[in-house]
């Protein structure tokens, strides 16, 4: 006998009448006077089923795994359930076939009852048998890589797979290593990116590539992150920019369109100091406005000590004056869980500015400041004063907090934007990681604010490296609702460029030969000019989905600190498997 002649989701009320055989998990069971109702799941939905032999109910246990045969009938008048398509019918079940048993299930499946993420995560493969949740956004993905797929091969784009055991690929995170036993003390990196592949790729000619591509980093524990992710890898020659932010674009407003129906109207550009100075966020979320303004100016003779620093700045909470003394205090403790001593503030009450800072500034000061950041009668406002950067990210923080508690973001919205224009080098601190060199060498100033294989803008060709502060990188990135979604660049495709590149990231000449030899030899072989982006492909099913967490469409995540609570990784290795793979070898000398 066969286990289903059709999925439990596809009988309706054409089949009335018809015997049908059914594959799936007994889902529920409910007894009324004499008969037991249950639900047969499969991966399309559910069916009620109902049993009036008691011996057979017997053999429906939960979430065991069954064949059922059974007549289907309309359901009597005033039982439908309108919330499933296959709620005007049931099925009178004639047999049971069971194809194997299912001890009590660590949580209840199909009600919704809270159950803890790591349980969960653990029994993952009894959570995605429900269909709704991560299994539907699966599901989703997949066809978002099939829409993918199918739109680049018509664009003219090659599918190519690139080493994942390679040598490193730096991306601004550590690698992870993997030891190779045939070469006692040697290892493998896995890749942070396919990017020197992809444009190895392009020196071979192949044009444009694109790969859903795994890639690993090794980086410090932060909420909703996993150490190995999903991208989408794209790389195009003969390009600038603009073809592949098009390019990027149209792809896109595809997927919007045909995963959930949404339009993207033409996506506007911000420059990355743009975004800092209005929005203090290389990631601005522009659903709404509250810019941060700057009063360095307006500060520049303040007796306030706090205010006498390179850069002041504020944004205004409208109606935030209201907000009681403890509120202000949390601020204080939001500000310091940041990193900053706290948050400066002031209210606007009758004209009148009062709070803390009121007190330290100068009359003229307290005359002007309302009409300067055009604050009214009711509001609070909230400085950050100090080292731009830094200040900015703060107030760019508060802003984004604000816009939430005043509920000032339309969650339905969605607002794209390029950020362009960003530097090629930022400077080297406890955030940002430099390219790791040698023992001798001294911790590098700079590091590639995208990644060390960025072209400078045309203008900045021959001086980025006398002036590294300023010059800018020919790169863009895609931001949607304050998220950063895509990234990439037009890549330097002159061995000399890249060779004045590494040396401002403070690899020599030697060095460079030694770590991306094979980069710059192949930059001497007819290079063509090359560019292109990478999507964070979790992070665009994420939203397509409308998941709360990057878990949520990844089959098999890991939880903080990349622990696996499935299979339990990482875990110890054996004594023996150290020796074989040569944790503890020293590299043999050349
Ligand atoms: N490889 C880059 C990244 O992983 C993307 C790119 O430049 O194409 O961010």
């Amino acid at each position: 006998m066969a286990y289903r002649d059709r999925t439990v989701a596809s009988i309706s009320g054409e089949d009335i009448g018809r015997e049908v055989v059914l594959a799936g998990w007994v889902a529920r069971r409910r007894d009324h006077g004499g008969v037991a109702f249950f639900d047969i799941r499969d991966f399309s939905g559910l069916a009620q089923l109902v049993v009036h032999d008691e011996e057979l109910a017997n053999q429906l246990r939960i979430e065991s795994c069954v064949s059922v045969t059974g007549v289907v009938k309309t359901r009597p008048a005033g039982s439908e359930n309108t919330k499933i398509p296959t709620g005007a019918v049931e099925v009178w079940v004639t047999g049971v076939q069971r194809l194997s048993d299912a001890k009590t299930l660590p949580f209840v499946l199909d009600e919704h009852v809270n159950v803890n993420e790591e349980t969960r995560l653990r029994y993952r493969y009894l959570d995605l048998r429900r269909p709704e949740g991560p299994a539907s956004a699966l599901r989703l993905r997949s066809r978002l890589n099939q829409l993918t797929r199918n739109h680049l091969l018509a664009e003219g784009f090659t599918e190519i797979e690139t080493p994942t055991m390679t040598r490193s690929t730096p991306e601004g995170a550590r690698d992870f290593l993997v030891p190779a036993r045939l070469h006692p003390g040697s290892w493998y990196a896995l890749p942070q990116s396919p990017q020197l592949f992809k444009q190895l790729l392009m020196v071979a000619g192949f044009d444009k590539y694109f790969q859903i591509a795994r890639c690993y980093r090794d980086e410090d524990f932060r909420a909703d992150r996993q150490p190995e992710f999903t991208q989408l890898d794209i790389e195009m020659s003969f390009v600038v920019a603009e073809d592949v932010m098009n390019m990027a674009e149209k792809l896109i407003t595809m997927l919007w369109r045909e995963l959930i129906g949404v339009t993207i109207e033409p996506i506007p550009r911000i420059t990355y100091q743009d975004a800092m100075s209005r929005f203090g966020s290389d990631k601005p979320d522009m659903r709404f406005g509250l810019e941060l303004i700057d009063l360095t100016e307006f500060f520049s003779q303040t007796p306030f000590r706090v205010f006498q620093a390179e850069y002041v700045g504020a944004i205004v909470m409208p109606g935030g004056a209201a907000q009681p003394r403890r509120a202000f205090d949390a601020w204080q403790d939001w500000a310091k869980e940041r990193g900053a001593p706290g948050l400066a503030w002031v209210t606007v009450e009758e004209g009148a500015l009062s709070g803390p800072v009121a007190k330290n500034i100068s009359e003229a000061e307290r005359d002007g400041l309302a009409a300067a950041v055009g604050a009214n009668d009711g509001d609070a406002i909230f400085f950050a004063a100090g080292e731009p950067r830094s200040a900015r990210a703060l107030l760019g923080a508060a802003r984004v907090e604000v816009g939430h508690r005043l509920g000032l973001i339309n969650e339905s919205e969605w607002k794209f934007i390029w950020v362009v224009d960003a530097p090629m080098f930022e400077p080297v601190s406890d955030e940002v990681v430099a390219l790791e060199v040698s023992a001798k060498n001294k911790t590098p100033t700079w590091a590639a604010a995208h990644h060390p294989f960025t072209a400078p803008q045309a203008e900045w060709v021959s001086d980025f490296d006398v002036d590294p502060a300023k010059a800018l990188a020919s790169a863009y990135d895609l931001v949607v609702n304050g998220s950063e979604i895509g990234g990439g660049s037009i890549r330097i495709h002159d061995s000399s460029v890249q060779t004045r590149v590494f040396e401002v990231l403070g690899v020599g000449r030697e060095q460079a030969k030694e770590k991306f030899g094979f980069l710059l030899d192949a930059l001497e072989f007819g290079p063509p000019p090359h560019g292109g982006i990478a999507f964070g492909w979790d992070r665009i099913a994420m939203l397509l989905t409308a998941s709360k967490s990057l878990r949520d469409v990844i089959a098999f995540p890991k939880t903080g600190g990349g622990f696996d609570p499935l299979t339990g990784a990482p875990n110890p290795i054996s004594e023996r498997q150290r020796k074989e793979a040569g944790v503890d070898a020293k590299p043999r000398a050349n």
